[in-house]
């Protein structure tokens, strides 16, 4: 094997691989998942393949997903929400720029205790250059206040994506790799006790899992030291108004976490 030269983001592989070791022994794992070619069923010579979608990713994601972090020299140094906000600029690092009215950055408290992450703009938020604002975002802020007894101003809301995908498409891999290591900084400068991740798309994203949102929900998961609560994206409790009850049960969780009262059910 040739010789491999050394790695310029070694730190920061070694960090994102031991969050990653902590989070599965925190799931009740103790050891990487096997690679693809080691699993028990491989197929044998000549016989199709069927693809197996991984429920996590390997460790050669995770550390692609490092080297996503460092891409933008200097971003460790922004010591402030607003500096952040002017290291990101006039951004045209993806293909969604020249398709957005506002870049949707993140509004709140900077020294929130609680932070909500959402997957991207829509519309509204795209016109009024703030995330949340629209349908869901009405629902999310009824969670905040009425459900939780706290004030919108005083929670930190973001999203993975900072500019609005066309038509409301999910988000693609490379628009999620660009943008990403902004949230992941959100996270570091605001420090909050405690995360709530808002549907499929944010919570897979900032994990890097591949699990539906409906077996993460409930559970408590580690990002970068921080806990997080995945729930039901308040644009699907739009749609499935009956599970509101589970987002009501996840949210009682982040509230005795955070030593708060639960309020009474009538609220929310
Ligand atoms: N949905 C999201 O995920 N984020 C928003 O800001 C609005 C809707």
């Amino acid at each position: 094997m040739s010789e491999s030269k050394p790695h310029p983001d070694r730190a920061t592989i070694v960090a994102t691989l031991t969050d990653y070791v902590a989070q599965l022994r925190e799931e009740g794992l103790d050891g990487l998942p096997a690679p693809e070619g080691m699993r028990a069923s491989v197929p044998a010579q000549g016989a199709p393949i069927v693809a197996q979608a991984p429920d996590r990713v390997s460790v050669a994601e995770a550390a692609a997903q490092a080297r996503e972090l460092s891409k933008y020299p200097g971003l460790e140094k922004t010591e402030s929400l607003e500096t952040l906000r002017e290291f990101i600029g006039d951004c045209r690092r993806c293909k969604l720029w020249g398709l957005r009215k506002n870049l949707v950055y993140g509004v709140g408290n900077p020294k929130a205790e609680l932070m909500f992450i959402g997957e991207g703009p829509g519309a509204e938020e795209d016109a009024r250059g703030e995330p949340f604002v629209g349908r869901a975002g009405q629902l999310l802020t009824d969670i905040i206040e009425r459900g939780m007894g706290m004030k919108r101003a005083e929670v930190y809301i973001c999203n993975v994506i900072k500019c609005r995908p066309p038509d409301n498409r999910n988000p693609e891999p490379d628009e999620v790799a660009s943008c990403e290591p902004f949230m992941m900084r959100q996270i570091e400068l605001v420090k909050p006790r405690v995360i709530v991740g808002l549907g499929t798309f944010a919570v897979q994203a900032v994990l890097k899992l591949k699990t539906p949102i409906s077996k993460l929900r409930g559970n408590w998961h580690d990002v970068r030291g921080v806990r997080m609560m995945p729930t039901f994206h308040p644009a699907y409790l739009l749609r499935n108004p009956g599970e509101k009850r589970l987002v009501w049960q996840d949210v009682q969780q982040v509230l005795k976490e955070l030593g708060r009262p639960v309020p009474g059910r009538a609220g929310a």
